[in-house]
Parts: structure tokens; C-alpha cells; sequence
């Protein structure tokens, strides 16, 4: 994985300092979500969230709105723009001006499938590297439209703390490296120093890790308004390790919210084209929604008509949303290697960990009852204020190490166009594994070295990452040269390969970014095919390495029928001729065991030929000496090293 940096520093469990009010300002902790954005920081040794001293919540919508003289602005932000709710309550009269969601544009680009997808706003420019919107005639990028959030933050917490400078960001997980520069670059344009950006799941166990005193295996269950994340962590003797990640790009609460609106959109005549009208309808489903985490029945109103609904009806509605987190938590649990019995506490993050659904549903999947001491909306603000404050307070203790890990595995093609794996999926960074190839061919010099990401078998369904040839390998009948390729992915997520000729030392190594280029889609998308395909997979490269041996055993056989052809009565090199046709009938199909039935059939055809060639290249090899004599000579010697 591609991290800013992925080795943190978190103090001893249960610890905490008195410390006094900072003489500079302090590095403050921000939750840049989705849906809510927040701020933290610590005071006298706990984290606190800051509330707004008008709205009465920490908690700021990350919508924003454009306007010629909009309302009350935050100082050093653009004329004419409103953010949290005020924008919020803009967007029903001007959606085309008021950005929602915004971190999901995050360092796309315009031509993006998912940008069109996600396009309810007006895109300024058609296409190009970055998004741009078209908003109260004016264009701005979403780094832009982030950076307004982030100085609403700022000003809201220079309010009570004076200048801020520094700070922390969180982000998903599975953010990139496209997505995690454009996150600092919003940091930069609202006159932040961005010391760090942590993983938001990591955030939230930095929080429960130091008030809590917990050791163990933990699962954070993060589902928001429009992502769900699941981290499998291990916090042993002071050490706090990522196992494993996992999640889903584009599941979360608003998925709640839609299919609610769906049940209502009949009974309340809601014309589904009209797009104020679904806007409407939506909003309504979401209060509807979060008002049945506290009581049974509600209703949900919209063009003057009610429509009642029932807790039950909400749960029934969500519930193969809910199921599919389970599809994910379990595979990142079998990448950790944990059972969920041997999970010692989940940790609830995002606001739609409050249904009640969800809690029963993680509880059951864990069979325990998850944790939630910690306000799941506030958890990771308050997390990556603990961060901030390790990395800028002289005092607080710094041996405590986080370790990250690789997205998805990364390997090597190799004959017929199949991926071997070097680094397992999950593997902690920073990690190396070496593994040694042979040539394939009889006196072959060079070596295209492929080296692809992904989970599936095939090199054309993963993604390529680098390619290098190594030359000036010794010419050596094919399987004898010895290439050992290590594969070395450093702290920050970065991969270099080397590939090494045993014999020469010949070698070579490139660089290589690993996630470059790929957005958390595309991540989650391999991920899921591999799932999908998982059995085709193992088919086809069944299928392909049968091929593969069976055209090497032909090459093989006529080598040997030309060089020792001699050695055959007509009849038998015609039943080895008759076996080799079929071999070469049988490669062409789809039908691995007949292929390998085939191979066998060769094999056991060419056996007493293989014999006499064998006897032959002895009795060349001992220039006329038997085999008895050779021992005795052998035994001779190494009774004159031992005397
Ligand atoms: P993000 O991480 O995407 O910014 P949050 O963690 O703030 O998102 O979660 C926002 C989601 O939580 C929204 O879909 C919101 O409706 C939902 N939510 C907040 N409070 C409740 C509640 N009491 N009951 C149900 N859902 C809630
Ligand atoms: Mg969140």
C-alpha cells in the first residue's frame, strides 16, 4: 500500500501525560470525510473534539456551496462561499453550485468512468487530469472545494486555540497515491502543514489503543455515509500492527438513505426525474433513517404527503447492503489469519454504525459485542489528534511502531502469461521475498522480467507494473540457470525488484510504484473479480501450465529422437511418434487431465528410450568405465581426505 508514510509512532497503551497548555499552537487531527469532517486536538493529555460554538456539534458536513455573497464566510476562504450546513441547505435550491460528497472526486480525473457516474454537477471542463466543476460561474477542482472544508476547520478551531498550522488528515485506507497527494494538496491550499496522512482505521484504534490499555487482535468496523472499511489490527507488547485491509469503495449510509427513498417513492408520488424532487426525497429518508435508530416507527414526508415506515421495514430494506460488509470482514479476516472468535474487540467508526441493525449484524458476524465507548462519528478526529500530538510533543513517548500493508499481492509472469505471486496480498511493510526462475529455453541469455499486481492468475487480468530485461545470462540448457528476483517493498510502500544470475551475479533492479495510478475502485474491483473468478482462475492456469509442460516434454522427446534416434527399433518410435501426436491434439483443448493423461501416456511410452539414452550419456560421460569402478575411485578419494 501506498502510504505517506506507513510506520507510526503511538505511545504505551494506557498512557497519558499532564501536559499544560502549548506555548505554540498546537498540530491539530482532522477527519476529512465523506459526508461529516471534523477536528481534534489534544488538551492536557486527552483528545477532545471541537464543537462549533454556533451549531453545538463537531461535527461540519463537508458540503459546500458557491454563491455571488453567500452568508457568513470563514476568514481567507473565497467571497461568496458557505460550508457545513448552511451549504447543506443551499443544495436544495442550488444543486448545480453545491458540492456534497467531494472526496470522492478526489484525485480522479474528468474522464474517469466513476466521475460520470457519480456526475449530478456540472463538469466545466469535459475532460482532462483533473475534475473540474462549473459552479456559480466559476470553475474549481475538488482540491479546491476541500481546501474550503479544511479552512472551515481551521477557523473554527483557531477560534479557541489561535493560529493553527499544522495537521494530521485522515483518509481511507485504500486511498492512493493520486488521492492521498491530492488530500495534502487541499491541507496546503488552506494553510495547513500536512505532517502526515494516517489511514482512518488506524486513527480510530490509535484512540481506543491509548485509552483504553487494550493488547490483542481488533477488528474496526468503519461504514460512513459513503465507504466501508475493515482493518484487522494486532497491538502486541506496545506493538500496533495492520494484519490486514479490506472494504467497499461504494457502500455506506447514502446507500441506507436510497433504499428507503425507494419505498417511499410511490406512495409519495415522487416524480424519480426530477432531480429537486429525489433530493427531497433523499434528505427525508436520511432523517427518517437516523430517526429510527432512536424509535421504532417514524415517517417520512415529502410535497406535503407522509409516508409511515417501520424499523423493521428499514432493516429489511438495508439488509444485503449490511451482508455485503460481512463478505468483506470475512476475507479480511482470513488474509490476517484470524478466526472471529480469536478478534478480542471490535471497534465501531461512522455514523451508520449507529443502526441498530448494523450492531446486531457485526455483532453476530464476530459473536461478540463490538465496542463503542468511543463516540463512532468522533473516533478517528480524535485518533489523529493523538497522532499529532506523539509527532509534534517533545514528551510523549515514540516507541511504539505501526506497520502497514501491501493492497494487493505483487508478482512475476511467467511462461504461457500466468502470475506468480512473490508478495502475498496483506503482507506487513516493509517486507522482501526472493524467489529463484529458471530459463525456458535451451541457451537462452535474457530474461523479460514482468512484474504485475493483482490477485487473479492470469497476467492480462492484473495490472503491469514494470518490465526489465536481464541480459547476460550464460548460455545453459534450459531449467539449469538459477535467477533469484527479490521483490523489496520499503516503509513508504514502494517496490524495487532485482533479478540476479546465481552463477555470473549479473544483475539488475528497477524501481517500481507499486499503487501507482490505481484509484481505490480499481483496487476493490481486482479484489472483488478475484473472488469471482477464483475457480475459472484455477482452471485456466491448470489448463495453461499442463500446456506448458506438455510443450517442453515435446521438445524434449525430439531432441532426443534426433540425437538418439539410433537407439530405436522402427516399431518403437513409431508408438512414441503416435503418443507425441496425441500430446500435441490434446494441448489444443480446455481439458487440463487429458493433457496431463497425455503427458503421462509420453512419458511412460518414452520410458525404456529414456533408459538408453541415459546408459548412453553414462557410458560417454565415464569415457568407458564402469560404474563400479567410478564408485570405488570416488570412495578412494574420500578416504584419503578423511585420513
Ligand atoms: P463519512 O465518514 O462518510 O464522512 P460519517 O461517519 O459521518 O460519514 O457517517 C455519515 C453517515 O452516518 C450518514 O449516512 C448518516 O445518515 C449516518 N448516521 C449518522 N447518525 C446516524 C444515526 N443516528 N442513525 C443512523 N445513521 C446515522
Ligand atoms: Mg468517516
Amino acid at each position: 500500500m501506498s502510504v505517506e508514510s506507513p510506520l507510526f509512532q503511538i505511545s504505551e497503551p494506557g498512557e497519558t501525560r499532564a501536559k499544560d497548555a502549548c506555548p505554540v499552537s498546537p498540530a491539530v487531527g482532522i477527519d476529512l470525510g465523506t459526508t461529516n469532517s471534523l477536528l481534534a486536538w489534544v488538551q492536557g493529555g486527552r483528545p477532545v473534539c471541537l464543537a462549533d460554538a454556533d451549531e453545538g456539534t463537531p461535527m461540519l458536513p463537508s458540503v459546500v456551496s458557491y454563491a455571488p455573497g453567500g452568508g457568513s464566510l470563514p476568514p481567507g476562504s473565497e467571497p461568496g462561499v458557505v460550508v457545513g450546513r448552511a451549504a447543506q441547505r443551499r443544495a436544495l435550491d442550488f444543486p448545480q453550485d453545491t458540492i456534497a460528497s467531494v472526496k470522492r472526486f478526489m484525485g480522479r480525473s474528468a474522464d474517469d468512468a466513476e466521475t460520470r457516474r457519480l456526475g449530478t454537477y456540472r463538469f466545466a471542463a469535459e475532460s482532462g487530469p483533473v475534475v473540474r466543476f462549473g459552479v456559480a460561474g466559476r470553475e474549481v477542482t475538488p482540491v479546491e472545494v476541500s481546501a474550503e472544508i479544511l479552512r472551515a476547520l481551521k477557523a473554527r478551531g483557531e477560534k479557541v486555540l489561535g493560529p493553527l498550522t499544522r495537521a494530521i488528515i485522515t483518509v481511507p485506507a485504500y486511498f492512493d497515491d493520486a488521492q492521498r497527494q491530492a488530500t495534502k494538496d487541499a491541507g496546503r491550499l488552506a494553510g495547513l502543514e500536512v505532517l502526515r496522512l494516517v489511514n482512518e482505521p488506524t486513527a480510530a484504534a490509535l484512540a481506543y489503543g491509548l485509552d483504553k490499555g487494550s493488547q490483542g487482535t481488533f477488528a474496526v468496523y468503519d461504514l460512513g455515509g459513503g465507504t466501508f472499511d475493515i482493518s484487522i489490527l494486532k497491538l502486541v507488547e506496545g506493538v500496533f500492527e495492520v494484519k490486514a485491509v479490506g472494504g467497499d469503495s461504494q457502500l455506506g449510509g447514502d446507500d441506507f438513505d436510497r433504499a428507503l427513498a425507494n419505498l417511499a417513492l410511490e406512495p409519495l408520488g415522487v416524480d424519480p426525474s426530477d432531480s429537486k424532487q429525489v433530493r427531497r426525497l433523499l434528505d427525508a429518508a436520511r432523517a427518517a433513517k437516523e430517526a429510527l435508530t432512536g424509535s421504532e416507527t417514524t415517517s417520512l414526508s415529502v410535497n406535503g404527503r407522509d409516508h409511515r415506515l417501520t424499523r423493521a421495514e428499514l432493516e429489511a430494506a438495508i439488509r444485503p447492503l449490511v451482508e455485503k460488509t460481512g463478505v468483506a470482514v470475512r476475507r479480511a479476516l482470513k488474509d490476517a489469519g484470524v478466526t472471529p472468535a480469536e478478534v478480542d474487540g471490535v471497534i465501531l467508526v461512522g455514523g451508520s454504525t449507529r443502526v441498530p441493525y448494523v450492531r446486531r449484524y457485526v455483532q453476530e458476524l464476530f459473536g461478540k459485542e463490538p465496542l463503542s465507548d468511543i463516540d463512532p462519528d468522533e473516533v478517528v478526529a480524535l485518533g489523529a489528534a493523538v497522532q499529532a500530538d506523539l509527532l509534534t510533543n517533545e514528551s510523549a513517548r515514540q516507541d511504539v511502531l505501526l506497520l502497514d500493508v501491501a493492497p494487493l499481492s505483487l508478482g512475476l509472469e511467467t511462461m504461457g502469461g500466468l502470475v506468480e505471486k512473490v508478495i502475498a496480498r496483506n503482507s506487513t511493510v516493509p517486507t522482501s521475498a526472493t524467489q529463484t526462475f529458471t530459463t525456458y529455453a535451451d541457451g537462452q541469455t535474457a530474461l523479460d522480467v514482468h512484474v504485475v499486481q493483482g490477485e487473479r492468475e492470469l497476467v492480462a487480468d492484473c495490472r503491469s507494473l514494470a518490465r526489465f530485461v536481464l541480459r547476460g545470462i550464460p548460455p545453459l540448457p534450459a531449467g539449469l540457470a538459477r535467477i533469484d528476483i527479490t521483490f523489496k517493498v520499503d516503509q513508504d510502500g514502494l517496490l524495487s525488484v532485482t533479478a540476479k544470475e546465481q552463477l555470473t551475479g549479473v544483475s539488475q533492479t528497477v524501481q517500481v510504484k507499486p499503487s501507482h495510478g490505481l484509484t481505490d475502485d480499481e483496487v476493490e474491483r481486482m479484489l472483488l473479480s478475484s473472488y469471482e473468478h477464483a475457480e475459472a482462475d484455477i482452471h485456466l492456469r491448470n489448463v495453461i501450465d499442463q500446456r506448458v509442460e506438455a510443450s517442453r516434454i515435446l521438445q524434449a522427446a525430439e531432441k532426443q529422437l534426433a540425437e538418439n534416434g539410433d537407439l530405436l527399433e522402427a516399431s518403437e518410435r513409431d508408438v512414441i511418434g503416435a503418443s507425441m501426436s496425441a500430446l500435441r491434439e490434446k494441448s489444443k483443448g480446455d481439458d487440463a487431465n487429458a493433457i496431463k493423461e497425455a503427458i503421462d501416456a509420453l512419458d511412460h511410452a518414452s520410458s525404456e528410450f529414456a533408459k538408453r539414452v541415459m546408459e548412453r550419456g553414462i557410458q560417454r560421460a565415464m569415457g568407458g568405465h564402469s560404474v563400479t569402478q567410478i564408485e570405488s575411485e570416488i570412495a578412494a578419494h574420500h578416504d584419503r581426505i578423511g585420513g
